[in-house]
């Protein structure tokens, strides 16, 4: 859809629609990598795909070997979408179910699936482990109920749609060509390991996802993290006077920390809003150019200043060394870097783009050594109890048991493949200029 012109949209008219904005974590994001995907045998078939298969080449292989079918990109969205066309022998919700069980029993990995089947309907399912979100909402539209499935609960508050409810780990919906809803889990037998980074920063501030809102859990991490720095305060290891956020996600987590240590919050770094974010550019010389570019101090603010910098996590930490650098380029007396994240030592194969553990800075390394990296006075992480205790306070412990891989390395799911999807991955992002491991 990136490449129609807006009147080509406007013009569209039909009562099923679906659209994705992906992140490269595969692909090199080339206009073919754009969703949906589409395919016409058996049947006009369009998905859009959130998240990542850990095992996506040997899907592939199977698909190019077994089933006789081309993949024409690098994206495992496509490997979804043909094994799901390979197992469907007709247009039912019956038959919608065999294929997504083949799915759950043959793809591991991560993975919330929206699609239309031509003259059927729409249909959607969340891997059995539930790890990327997926919400299910409805509004009457001309005394008709329609319903809208989605990432997060925010595009569908801004079409005016009811949030109904998550869809279920393992669950599958069908929405056929009247408007009716069938839902069934297909996959109930496995833990739900929703990923813990949504709530830490990838989702929106105004989501709320697993009864657990994103907002609330973000002021919880703060004050959580609180307590460890003021345990560090008292020791006399940290002198602070004031608590800036590094905009924007961590701005909910500062004040509620600068609230709990009863310290000033003050925005200190002023962003460039037409800048994206920098984690998820796809190549190191693109993220160092755009911090150069996003960030401006605000010298009056900061000038001779103790300051505890609040981000909401360090991954690679090539962003923290650059604002810590213009932070004391500004004339900040001492910058003591802390993350609402625990961290982040293992890498992710669920849809985060970390899947290289030598990119990762707190891989192997203490709080002293990270700190020495960053150049700050001080790091102080969120530990786990802190994290799984925001979670818990805000959302009643509807969120029991959280992914934290990349925290703890006890992924859900088997990663047996994913060396070859960390090679595939590093030779992908060379592609696009990444200079590759030990790039930090
Ligand atoms: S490994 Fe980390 S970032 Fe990836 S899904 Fe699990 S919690 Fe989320």
């Amino acid at each position: 859809m990136a490449h129609l012109k807006r009147e080509a949209v406007e013009g569209l008219r039909g009562s099923t629609a679906i659209g994705h904005t992906r992140y490269s974590t595969v692909g090199v994001g080339d206009v073919q990598d754009v969703q949906p995907l589409v395919i016409n045998y058996p049947y006009g078939i369009g998905v859009v795909h959130n998240g990542n298969l850990v095992n996506y080449q040997s899907v592939k292989d199977r698909l190019q070997t077994e089933m006789r079918r081309r993949c024409f990109t690098s994206s495992d969205s496509e490997t979804i979408l043909n094994w799901f066309a390979d197992k469907l022998q007709g247009n039912s919700f019956v038959d919608i179910q065999k294929a997504v069980r083949s799915i759950f029993e043959s793809l591991l990995g991560s993975y919330s699936v929206a699609g239309i089947l031509g003259e059927a309907g729409l249909f959607a399912f969340r891997d059995p482990y539930g790890i990327r979100p997926l919400v299910l909402g409805s509004k009457k539209i001309d005394g008709k109920l329609a319903y809208m499935v989605a990432s997060e609960t925010i595009p569908l508050s801004f079409l005016g749609y009811k949030v109904e409810r998550d869809v279920k780990p393992g669950e599958l919906i069908f929405i056929d060509r009247e408007a009716r809803l069938h839902s069934l889990v297909l996959d109930g037998s496995r833990e739900h390991r929703p990923c813990m980074f949504e709530w830490v920063y990838f989702a929106g501030a105004e989501s709320e996802l697993e009864g657990t809102p994103v907002y609330g859990t973000r002021l919880a991490l703060g004050r959580n993290l609180a307590k460890l720095i003021r345990a560090k305060m008292d020791r006399g290891e940290i002198e602070a006077d004031i608590v800036a956020p590094v905009p924007d996600t961590s701005r909910t987590a500062a004040t509620a920390l600068a609230e709990e240590l009863r310290l000033p919050c003050r925005e200190i770094l002023i962003k460039n809003r037409y800048i994206k974010r920098t984690f998820i550019l796809g190549s190191q010389e693109k993220r160092e150019k755009a911090v150069d570019l996003k960030l401006n101090p605000v010298v009056s603010e900061l000038k001779g200043k103790n300051i505890i910098l609040v981000d909401d996590s360090i991954v690679r930490g090539t962003t923290s060394r650059k604002i810590v650098d213009l932070v004391k380029r500004a004339g900040a007396k001492k910058v003591y870097f802390v993350s609402t994240c625990p961290p982040i030592r293992f890498p992710c194969f669920y849809g985060i783009d970390f899947p290289n553990p030598d990119e990762l800075i707190a891989a192997g390394r203490t709080e002293k050594e990270i700190a020495s990296i960053l150049g700050a006075d001080g790091v102080v992480y969120q530990d786990i109890p802190g994290l799984l205790a925001s979670l818990s306070e805000t959302g009643g412990g509807r969120v029991k048991k959280p992914c934290m891989a990349c925290l703890d390395g006890k992924y859900p799911t088997d990663v047996s493949e994913s060396s070859r999807f960390a090679a595939l991955r590093s030779s992908e992002r060379l592609a696009v200029g990444e200079p590759g491991k030990g790039s930090r």
